[in-house]
């Protein structure tokens, strides 16, 4: 265990807890506007398929859900009616077809992932037909990273053999935590031998890569009934696990007014959760990556990270940098070139565009050159913990110190900290600086001082 996240100091991190983006693009989707349409959309991806063999990370969207988790931050879908999913299968089917007339077929998936909503949600036979039609569309590399988030509530074996039948190597399991009180306040009750079974029938099935998402800050969480649910996860001993920070943010989604407010544990618990998260989890062998991701020495994150090819995207923390990235379904959002692009939220306007044979594209972004430069500093302090000037010189052709004289300002009051070293060559992260990676990021957004101003549209960093 490094014996620095035995010492953390909560007065420390109280002073960081504010809001801000979390960095999964940048500049941040807030700014995605609906200037950028379906036909500009057409054009772009047009241009990024000519004489481009940059591989491609895949994401596809399956918004419902069987019921509603209070602290649920996803786009989702409520609904025990079947002939949705049916529905939602055939248009997300032709949204791939569109796709694919603008796709050359030369370019490898590297990377796939299907998230939710509940992707397991489906049917074993609609996951079939899916999956098959998914992979007779694209060119998958024989190393493909292929990831499905599980729900194990009415989860099947058949469920995990039909995802793992279409290329599935990795899931992703929702536990958010084992304790029964803290379930009931948030209307997720998922028995402790049901979570079981389906890691069991992962392994059963081969998978060598299974992650636990859990999250803290949840209402009626104490450090001790969390701690618990801790020692659990690590008995299970997955390869990943990852510790969301509970983004409480009813203006943007009004269902988490049904948490009773008085239930969630005031700012000074649930630090002290995270700290003992930190500690217990890096104490168990975790390598901590950074922000909420925690992953045993040997996986590809962990060595991603020490080879400085580690990457953000919507999904969080990726190990494919450099791959185009497309999303489908609802909601979904793609990333290539200098453009980002979100699908429609809405599902009747997502049906209506492909009825007419359009992209449903309702936002987007197209990246000028000060983005593009913020966005690999940003990227490069998120996931390298640290960001070489010269190179970031010669890449864009800047003086780094002059460009960045503001955000270097603002890095002022970390370096004092001792959570950041600037020398003449490197900006470097320190480790507990791994815990504010969001606040240390904001020095150098441009638009966040504006954003922060306009309305609360961010969760709290820590
Ligand atoms: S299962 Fe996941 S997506 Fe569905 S409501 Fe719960 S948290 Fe949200």
């Amino acid at each position: 265990m490094k014996k620095i996240f035995s010492n953390i100091d909560i007065n420390f991190l109280r002073r960081y807890d504010k809001p801000g983006p979390r960095y999964t693009s940048y500049p941040s989707a807030p700014l995605f506007n609906k200037e950028y349409n379906s036909e500009i959309f057409c054009a772009d991806l047009s241009n990024n398929n000519e004489n481009n063999l940059n591989p491609i990370s895949l994401y596809f969207h399956i918004p419902f859900c069987d019921t509603l988790c209070y602290f649920c931050g996803c786009t989702t879908i409520i609904t025990p009616n079947i002939q949705h999913l049916e529905d939602y299968v055939s248009y997300i089917k032709k949204e791939i077809s569109l796709f694919t007339k603008y796709y050359s077929n030369k370019r490898q998936v590297v990377q796939l992932h299907w998230g939710g909503g509940t992707p397991s949600y489906l049917k074993p036979k609609q996951i079939l037909d899916l999956g098959n039609f998914i992979k007779n569309k694209f060119n998958f590399s024989e190393n493909i990273e292929y990831g499905v988030e599980i729900d194990p509530r009415g989860l099947t074996f058949d469920h995990l053999q039909a995802f793992h039948d279409v290329g599935m190597n990795r899931v992703s399991i929702g536990v958010q935590d084992f304790n029964e009180e803290v379930q009931r306040a948030t209307n997720r009750i998922q028995p402790e031998d049901i979570t079981l079974s389906s890691i069991k029938w992962s392994r059963q099935l081969g998978i060598k890569s299974i992650n636990i998402d859990l999250i803290y800050g949840l209402p009626k969480q104490t450090v001790s009934s969390f701690e618990i649910t801790l020692s659990k996860v690590i008995n299970i001993s997955p390869e990943r696990i990852a510790v969301f920070n509970f983004a409480y943010v009813p203006w943007m989604k009004p269902h988490q007014k049904l948490i009773n407010q008085k239930d969630l544990p005031k700012t000074e618990e649930k630090l002290e959760i995270l700290k003992m998260t930190i500690e217990k989890l890096t104490g168990a062998g975790y390598v901590y990556i950074g922000m909420d991701h925690f992953v045993k020495p040997t996986d590809d994150m962990a060595i991603a990270q020490k080879n400085k090819t580690l990457y953000r995207n919507f999904q969080g923390y990726s190990t494919n940098a450099g791959a185009d990235l497309f999303g489908f379904g609802m909601s979904s959002i793609s990333h290539f070139d200098n453009v980002y692009s979100q699908n429609h939220k809405n599902l009747a306007d997502y049906y209506q565009s492909l009825d007419n044979n359009q992209f449903p594209i309702s936002l987007g972004y197209k990246m000028n050159r000060d983005d593009v430069i913020r966005k690999y500093v940003i990227m490069k302090l998120m996931c390298d913990l640290e960001v070489d000037k010269i190179q970031v010189e010669q890449k864009f052709m800047i003086n780094f110190n002059e460009y960045f004289k503001d955000s270097i300002s603002k890095l002022e009051e970390f370096k004092e900290q001792g959570v950041v070293y600037e020398d003449s060559s490197r900006i470097v992260i320190g480790d507990i600086g791994r815990l504010i990676l969001r606040n240390i990021a904001m020095c150098f957004d441009a638009y966040i001082e504006r954003l922060l101003k306009e309305k609360p549209i961010f969760s709290k960093t820590i």
